[in-house]
């Protein structure tokens, strides 16, 4: 990545007095991270030395480090279930992901704020190690490990998982958006947020419904015979995710479609069901 050449360039430059890898003979991830050591502890040395060594192996690349997160820094904590591993809850992390290293403002640049996460129990405090090494080794990605200050328990910090399909499937996507759009009627948003958590996969997407501003419309025609319009729709209707721009792909750009009045505020549920 070219900001990482650069930084670390400008910063051997700039520090000739900082400490350098011996492995990579420049101030690396590693480094960075190795300065923060002081400033951080779970509470538990074996939790510290796990963490510590994932950051230390880092070097170029940030992706396989498990940071301690403080509680605090999670929002809208919520209990989802209990599984045979423990119990499983959801939160938005309010700082997200490490990206890269920010020479200029000498911090990390983060990425996915507020970002959905699940935290789960660690169940072993005598093998904590052992569990932490097998849970890393499944598929989905582990961000940290915090601790409940009330409860005392320590939890990995991990990806938002489906808990039917386990995967971060079409509905935990389409879930991860909830908060950001309304209708402004309780019930639609529901029958919307419904049709969209029920599809997890790939062709169950055709079948869930999207709040779409009316500004997203244009050219916008009365159609006497019909008592409805006709508009072009600027984005068009979602095809897949994408996971590297962590946005939908969309198709049919700018495609007919009609608008229809609903008619009937107070049965407005059953009058959108019939419709569809
Ligand atoms: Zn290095
Ligand atoms: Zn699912």
């Amino acid at each position: 990545m070219n900001t990482y050449t650069e930084d670390i360039e400008t910063l051997t430059k700039s520090s000739h007095d900082i400490k350098k890898c011996e492995k990579c003979n420049f101030t690396c991830y590693a480094i960075l991270f190795q300065r923060n050591f002081k400033n951080w502890t779970s509470g538990n040395d074996d939790i510290d030395k796990f963490i510590q060594d994932t950051q230390l192996s880092s070097h170029d690349n940030v992706k396989k480090v498990l940071e301690w997160i403080p509680y605090d820094r999670f929002h809208n904590i919520e209990y989802i279930a209990k599984y045979e591993f423990g119990e499983v809850y959801r939160a938005n992390w309010i700082d997200g992901n490490i990206f890269y290293w920010d020479n200029e403002n000498q911090n990390w640049k983060r990425k996915d704020h507020n970002m959905f996460v699940n935290l789960k129990n660690l169940n072993t405090p005598n093998n904590i190690v052992l569990e932490l090494t097998n849970k890393i080794n499944i598929e989905y990605k582990i961000h940290g490990i915090t601790q409940n200050p009330k409860t005392k328990n320590y939890m990995i910090v991990l990806d938002n998982i489906c808990d039917k399909c386990n995967h971060i499937c079409y509905a935990i996507h389409f879930q991860q958006n909830f908060k950001t759009w309304t209708s402004g009627n309780y019930n639609i948003d529901k029958l919307i947020q419904n049709s969209q958590l029920s599809g997890h996969t790939y062709y169950s997407v055709k079948y869930a419904l999207e709040w779409i501003p009316y500004n997203r419309f244009y050219d916008i025609k009365y159609i006497a015979k019909d008592e409805s319009y006709r508009a072009n729709w600027i984005d068009g209707n979602i095809s897949y995710w994408n996971d590297e721009n962590q946005n939908w792909k969309r198709e049919n750009y700018n495609m007919f479609v009609i608008l229809k009045s609903l008619d009937t505020p107070k049965h407005i549920i059953n009058e959108i069901e019939n419709e569809a």
